[in-house]
């Protein structure tokens, strides 16, 4: 497999269109903008959204557990509580969680308890990783409800602004 030789540097991998993850590129990028601004109180920067199923946005939060001193203030339940709270109900049928990293066991569970129709994730967590990872808790047959997971969403992103949270703190 050789390129042509005046093809430019390579600029990455470009899969081209993806029809699967196209469609939540946008989203995403809004969860990474909530993912930073975990950075200010030097909590891992993890963001999540609830979208509506017309795509409208109905919860967003980022990782707060240094913030609030709160095991559980992980991005998405703080998002998914607050899209409870807007639609006035627990149920979220219809709803997508957008969230930069795969979620952990507590938030794949979350995300099974709230009904979502789909989790949609950017970076894989292969060391906590509960969608796929270490455990697929989302899409546990013995479940009767299985949100949709989709993968792998500006991952490279989503990944890059933890690893360079690490470096820094390391
Ligand atoms: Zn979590």
């Amino acid at each position: 497999m050789t390129d042509a030789p005046t093809a430019p540097p390579d600029p990455g991998p470009d899969p081209g269109p993806d029809p699967v993850r196209d469609p939540w590129r946008e989203p995403m990028r809004l969860a990474l903008d909530e993912a930073v601004r975990a950075r200010e109180t030097d909590d891992v920067p993890v963001g999540a959204l609830v979208l509506g199923p017309d795509g409208e946005l109905l919860g967003r939060g980022h990782n707060a557990r240094e913030a609030w001193g709160d095991p559980t203030a992980h991005a998405e339940l703080l998002a998914i509580r607050a899209a409870a709270a807007r639609r006035g109900e627990w149920r979220l049928e219809g709803c997508t969680l957008v969230v930069t990293l795969e979620p952990c066991t507590m938030c794949a569970g979350a995300s099974v308890l709230a009904r979502l129709d789909r989790v949609v994730y950017g970076a894989v967590d292969p060391k906590a990783g509960a969608a796929g990872s270490l455990w697929d808790v989302v899409r546990d047959r013995r479940l009767n409800h299985r949100p949709e997971v989709i993968h792998g969403v500006r991952a490279e992103e989503c990944g890059a602004l933890l690893k360079s949270f690490f470096r820094g703190a390391s």
